[in-house]
């Protein structure tokens, strides 16, 4: 199927942040980049500053930092003078606990104010914040807590109930569990008594840009999740990035609807709008079509950052669901996390008015990399270019999928159209600085001045990258290498396919065959005849790669950041031990 690329109207090219790719590009370093943020006076930086008490101290003082909206569509607002105020008053009582530079402070909360005042009030002090996912059991928790060294964590009086109360004792370095609110339980104090007998004068440890911040762990899709730290120095590329890939500036309205858990909703839910002096949207509630398009509509949103699986959850519920909703203040969406299908770009386009735009990043990369800019025209299904700032390069891999390294060298692809293993030069200021607790993995990831990302794509002759999978995902078929992201697209395209994942399934006789696990959109049964049907649909587009195999499961597994766990579509099927399956969400 052919997808035409998707031109912008003139006024939307005159406004964007981003007007001249090429000679951006050409200009950009990081170096004076620095110059959009304030910094510290001996040249410190400190990534709360920039996201709050710059603002606190100066014109926007005022202006709403936070707008929460809880389950039952109350909006709670503070400005950010408030939340410089309970940042200040949260990194004094960290220094009254005697949790020092460099702890490590963690949160288990649900997307509740307090969860910003922790992560920005912890970095004010100098700690490395890891923000846990709220729906995590007990068990990934413990995990997390020891591996990173907890000193202090802050959760919510019924999630120490369920998680954290029996497991708190095999944590030896955590000294403190504080509840947000006004009630504590045994020795887990209330936070909010204990915020109000704090100092509110400002209280800024200066951090070096080198020193540790944010301790982020993967979203376990490949395997066990790894943490990735970053250094304070990230607030630059999340500014940058924002004004670039997201188009985002200080008048917006901005909702992320990735939680803070993962580095999606740190990096772009919390810094980057803040240090812009946006106004940050923050929902309580679960992904639910009626409510989301409600926070669009009720909070006015301008720009809007979410993922290809509530995307393709909103075109489920079909189209006619958006006309309900005024949705005209809303001017850029973009998309990340996982391959964006060209059907979901046009979707955008046709059903919300907007084209969506893909971007292209990791955790261990702590911001965008890669992405589809305002002004440009969008090819859908293609990631983008690279953001300016950041040198992207294919490299040509080996017999095991991922970049060939021979004597210490790599070997670039230079032909528009190969394929290679998506390497990324270190420079840019988010780049993770460690693997916690894992130098030699950490070492593993580069070679021959490259960072290696494991993911496989293709570059265009005008320099646009086209995801093509994970190196580790890569299936290789009677001789044809194959991405499930290929044939998971192709799939997609049929109206009863809601959403696909597909693995490689070892075969005797082509090594492996491509097999699809489907789920259906509504008003479709899983027949026999439906399943002929999807099968001929996808020989006919994809020939030889086509899946040979098809089962429809209504409930395929994601990881709580919204992948497709194919890796356990894979161990369930061959019969394999599960692996670590601390990421899995809960079926829908
Ligand atoms: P783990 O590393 O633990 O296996 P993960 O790689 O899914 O998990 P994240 O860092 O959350 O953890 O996700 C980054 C990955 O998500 C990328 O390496 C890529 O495979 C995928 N991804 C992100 N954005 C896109 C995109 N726009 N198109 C295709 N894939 C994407
Ligand atoms: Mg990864």
């Amino acid at each position: 199927m052919q997808w035409q690329p998707i031109g912008k109207p003139a006024s939307i090219r005159a406004a964007a942040n981003l007007r001249d790719y090429t000679a951006t590009c050409r200009a950009f370093d990081w170096t004076a980049a620095r110059a959009a943020l304030s910094g510290l006076p001996d040249g410190g930086l400190n990534i709360a500053h920039e996201a709050v008490d710059r603002h606190a101290e100066g014109a926007r003082a005022d202006h709403v930092a936070l707008r929460w909206v809880d389950r039952t569509d109350t909006v709670t607002e503070l400005t950010y003078a408030e939340l410089a105020e309970r940042t200040n008053r949260f990194a004094a009582l960290l220094r009254e606990l005697g949790i020092h530079r460099g702890d490590r402070v963690y949160t288990l909360l649900g997307r509740v104010p307090d969860l910003y005042v922790v992560v920005l009030g912890a970095l004010k002090a100098g700690c490395v914040v890891s923000p846990l996912f709220s729906a995590f059991g007990p068990e990934p928790v413990r995990q997390r807590l020891v591996l990173g060294g907890a000193s202090l964590l802050v959760t919510s009086p019924a999630l120490y109930r369920r998680k954290v109360r029996d497991i708190r004792h095999q944590v030896p370095t955590l000294r403190h569990v504080l509840l947000s609110g006004a009630t504590g339980e045994g020795d887990a104090p209330a936070l909010e008594p204990m915020l109000t007998a704090s100092s509110p004068a400002p209280s800024l440890v200066s951090t070096a840009p080198d020193d540790a911040a944010l301790l982020h762990f993967t979203s376990g899709t490949t395997g066990t999740p790894k943490g990735a730290l970053h250094v304070h120095e990230a607030v630059l590329a999340h500014h940058v990035t924002a004004a670039y890939a997201l188009d985002l500036r200080a008048d917006d309205v901005f909702w992320c609807t990735a939680d803070p858990g993962w580095v999606t909703g740190t990096s772009y839910g919390i810094v980057a709008p803040l240090t812009h002096g946006a106004t940050l949207v923050s929902d309580e509630g679960d992904f639910e079509a009626h409510r989301w398009y409600r926070v669009l509509d009720r909070q006015g949103v301008t720009v809007w950052y979410t993922a290809p699986t509530a995307l393709r959850m909103l075109m489920r519920h079909g189209d006619g669901l958006a006309e309900g909703y005024d949705l005209s203040a809303l001017r850029f969406i973009a998309s990340v996390g996982e391959p964006l299908n060209p059907e979901a770009v046009v979707w955008g386009q046709a059903t919300l008015g907007l084209p969506v735009h893909d971007n292209w990043w990791q955790t261990e990369t702590g911001a965008i990399m890669i992405g589809n800019f305002a002004a440009e025209e969008i090819r859908p299904g293609s990631m983008g270019r690279p953001v300016p700032g950041v040198e992207v390069c294919l490299l040509r891999r080996g017999a095991e999928g991922r970049a060939l390294v021979t004597g210490g060298r790599v070997h670039p692809v230079t032909a528009a159209g190969e394929e290679g293993e998506l390497a990324i030069r270190p420079g840019w200021p988010s780049m993770f600085r460690a693997y916690w607790n894992d130098p030699e993995r950490y070492a593993s990831a580069f070679a021959d001045g490259w960072y290696l990302s494991g993911d496989v794509a293709r570059r265009d002759a005008d320099g646009y990258y086209w995801f093509v999978g994970r190196a580790d995902d890569m299936i290789k078929s009677a001789g044809h290498l194959v991405g499930p992201f290929e044939v998971e697209s192709v799939l997609l395209a049929h109206p009863a396919v809601a959403e696909a994942g597909v693995i490689g399934k070892p075969d005797p006789v082509a090594g492996e065959l491509v097999k699809a696990f489907v789920s259906l959109r509504p008003g479709h049964a899983a027949t026999e005849e439906l399943r002929l049907e999807l099968l001929a649909f996808g020989r006919r587009a994809l020939g030889a790669v086509a899946p040979k195999e098809i089962e429809f499961d209504p409930d395929l597994p994601h990881t709580r950041s919204g992948k497709v766990m194919r890796r356990l579509l894979k161990a369930r099927e061959l019969g394999l031990p599960e692996g670590d399956l601390s990421t899995l969400e809960a079926t829908r």
